[in-house]
């Protein structure tokens, strides 16, 4: 729902993703203006089951506070979880003190703290693990793998319709390139990897720990993925042809994306 780095434009706002798994819908990172992408994606305000903050700038998350009052006005009862840096608590204490005091639903903070890849969720239907990213803040990565339900004594295999494994997605924004990436996200179906900027600006890119395209790419290469989502595009730049080729000169299955763009995970 946005491609954008620091800054809204008019077709571009700052990062948030809604995905999809088997019914259940999770919002990943919320950017200011994530409201009215949800509004034109037709996605209900309720039904995100758990949101999944990759980090505290505010490109990231500026667009939660409200979400969690409509969430309230448009009655939400079930409980939510926030999967965020531990500096969160503070932040949402602040909210819930001045906007909370009647709040519909119940909002449970879990902090992410660890070094290494830990499962934060698990369901019938999805495992989510996060992992740290390499920023100039605490950062975390999202890796979703499909849990396929067992195969039943009764189930017969359909001839000529091959039976397809459990299908994954990683979210990388944002970092620089660090030598374990690949091998948390190695083998996913497809993986957001941040491309902040072109690669003629990659001492930007190291000074405020960000990717550039060439960057993304090789971590898709390295970890096997069968496709690259780039975004996190800079306000520096318009031309988005060069994110595409220079990462597609690297690794083909390539996309750059516009806001609203919707990618069935395959
Ligand atoms: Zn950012
Ligand atoms: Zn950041």
């Amino acid at each position: 729902m946005g491609t954008a780095s620091a800054l809204p434009f008019s077709d571009r706002n700052p990062s948030a993703q809604a995905l999809s798994v088997h019914g259940r819908l999770f919002l990943i990172d919320c950017g200011e203006g994530t409201q009215r992408r949800i509004r034109q994606e037709h996605i209900g305000f309720v039904k995100f089951q758990a949101i999944f903050l990759s980090h505290l700038h505010g490109d990231h998350c500026f667009g939660l506070f409200g979400l969690l009052s409509t969430m309230s006005l448009y009655h939400r009862t079930a409980p939510l979880k926030i999967f965020a840096p531990a500096g969160f608590s503070a932040i949402l204490k602040f909210y819930l003190s001045w906007f909370g005091q009647d709040l519909s639903y119940e909002i449970e903070h879990v902090p992410l703290k660890m070094k290494e890849p830990e499962e934060i969720y698990a369901d019938k239907a999805v495992r989510v693990r996060a992992f740290p990213l390499n920023h100039k803040v605490d950062c975390f990565g999202f890796r979703f793998d499909e849990v396929l339900p067992e195969p039943s004594l009764r189930s017969i295999p359909v001839p000529g319709r091959e039976k397809r494994g459990p299908r994954s997605y990683a979210y990388c924004s944002d970092t620089a390139p660090f030598p374990e990436l690949p091998g948390w996200v190695a083998g996913v179906n497809a993986l957001y990897h941040e491309a902040t900027y072109p690669a003629s600006f990659a001492d930007k890119a190291s000074q405020y720990f960000h990717s550039t395209t060439e960057d993304a790419a090789r971590c898709a290469l390295a970890a096997g993925a069968g496709r690259l989502i780039l975004g996190h595009y800079s306000s520096r730049i318009n031309d988005f042809k060069t994110y595409l080729e220079e990462a597609q000169a690297i690794f083909a299955e390539t996309v750059a994306p516009n806001d609203g763009d919707v990618f069935e995970i395959e």
